[in-house]
């Protein structure tokens, strides 16, 4: 018997990279997976990778009435959420505080802090009715320090971290665990086509130098199927970096 039978994982950000990975070593362990991205095509590919037991869901985890239809797809499919990767987000540019537009601090609050809290607030219900539920957050090394990212990304992680401890400790006694990963730099598509911002790039440089050793998507997927197993099952709040030794920098 594997590990994740009988068990749901529904993943946001499904269609590439960490999110990907996870939908495959998920199903791999037996889950059924809602692969949710807000790109159809890339989650239908997920999903057709897979087989039979994966869905696919196109959903913006920015829009509230977007994850109330993939909420529903989920149930819909299987019945039951059992483990929630959060996992979707979006980058910055690497701006510093004084040079960050506002429509770009709003976009990625909005994605990465916001969507992760509503995709949550959506499928907590039916972790409080089953009685049971695993939550892995996907946040960042530039979720506990300040100079992997630009001010965006940098804040919309640290609440990422906030909000999964806030989780861990309401709904322990819920039976729901909930817990976040921290990768270092890792081989997915998250800067393709982005743009950097140059003073923000070369004030963060000496930084992310520290961490240039880049780890492979399914190095993620493990740590998160560890945290979300029942061999983590005292494991709850916890903010695990998965950085080859970054963060001990
Ligand atoms: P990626 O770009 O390869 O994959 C992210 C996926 O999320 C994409 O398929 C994208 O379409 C989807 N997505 C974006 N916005 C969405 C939305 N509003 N709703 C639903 N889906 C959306 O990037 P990745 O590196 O695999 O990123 C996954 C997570 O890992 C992100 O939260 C990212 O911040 C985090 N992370 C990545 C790295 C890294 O070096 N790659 C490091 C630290 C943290």
């Amino acid at each position: 018997m594997s590990t994740f039978d009988d068990r749901v994982a529904l993943i946001t950000g499904a269609g590439s990279g960490i999110g990907r990975a996870m939908a495959v070593a998920f199903a791999k362990a037996g889950a059924r997976v809602v692969a949710c991205d807000i790109d159809k095509e890339s989650a239908g590919r997920t999903a057709e990778e897979i087989g039979e037991a994966a869905v696919a869901v196109a959903a913006d985890i920015s829009d509230e009435a977007s994850v109330a239809a993939l909420t529903e797809a989920a149930i819909g499919a299987f019945g039951r959420v059992d483990v929630l990767c959060n996992n979707a987000g979006i980058m910055d540019t690497m701006a510093l505080p004084a040079d960050i537009p506002v429509e770009l601090w709003e976009r990625v609050l909005r994605v990465n802090l916001t969507g992760t809290f509503l995709v949550t607030h959506a499928v907590l219900p039916h972790m409080l009715r089953q009685g049971s539920g695993a939550i892995v957050n996907t946040a960042s090394e530039a979720g506990i320090r300040g100079g992997a990212a630009g001010a965006a990304y940098t804040a919309s992680k640290h609440g990422v971290v906030g909000l999964t401890r806030s989780v861990a400790w309401a709904h322990a006694k819920d039976g729901i665990r909930c817990n976040a990963i921290l990768p270092g730099p890792t081989m997915t598509n998250i800067a393709t086509n982005a743009s950097f911002d140059p003073t923000g790039a070369a004030r963060l440089g000496p930084v992310l130098a520290l961490g240039e050793r880049l780890a492979q998507p399914e190095q993620m997927a493990d740590a998160a199927l560890f945290l979300a197993s029942d061999a983590a099952s005292f494991v709850n709040g916890a903010i695990v970096p998965v950085d080859g030794g970054w963060s001990a920098a």
